[in-house]
């Protein structure tokens, strides 16, 4: 397992000139280290803009910055379950001082409700919008693979043995 980061020292909220905000990184990096460890600051009984999708109908806010974290179509990092019931900030791959920290939405939200305009990652692999776990191309869901919440492996498994139930 790779380096454990401090949230609060190792990540800095930035201002990106016509972007809003962004989540930034004080150090290097290198894949498989934890960026960011999630801790559940409250539990909501819907969801909302910046909620994080724990479960099928699970939604919290999370602490610190992990909830202003920017999505990528290309994203440097992904999420993995930890035993807060949360999910930590994990590398996919290597990155350097002052890189935006980023992660694909599609790997905690099985739909996307909260992001009707246009993705602004500007990587080459854009997908436009921003779509959920659900309408992520299969090729993509193999490269995330280990990466994402487990409650949308379970939903995917669930369709395919009942394909007639309701969403
Ligand atoms: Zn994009």
């Amino acid at each position: 397992m790779g380096t454990l980061y401090d949230m609060q020292h190792r990540l800095e909220l930035r201002d990106i000139p016509g972007k809003g905000q962004g989540v930034f990184s004080a150090r290097d990096f290198k894949a498989g280290d934890t960026i960011s460890v999630g801790v559940i600051k409250k539990i909501l009984s819907k969801n909302e803009r910046n909620a994080t999708q724990i479960g099928e109908k699970k939604f919290v806010l999370l602490a610190g910055l992990m909830s202003r974290i920017n999505h990528s179509c290309d994203p440097n990092c992904g999420i993995k379950p930890n035993l807060l019931g949360a999910y930590d900030l994990i590398a996919l791959k290597n990155g350097k001082r002052d890189e935006e920290v980023t992660f694909d939405y599609a790997l905690q939200n099985y739909v996307i409700d909260y992001f009707t305009e246009k993705c602004a990652c500007g990587t080459a692999i854009c997908r436009e919008d921003i779509t959920g776990w659900r309408d992520l191309p299969l090729e993509r869901r193999k490269e995330y693979a280990d990466f994402v919440a487990p409650y949308l492996i379970e939903m995917d498994r669930r369709k395919t043995e009942r394909p007639v139930e309701n969403e």
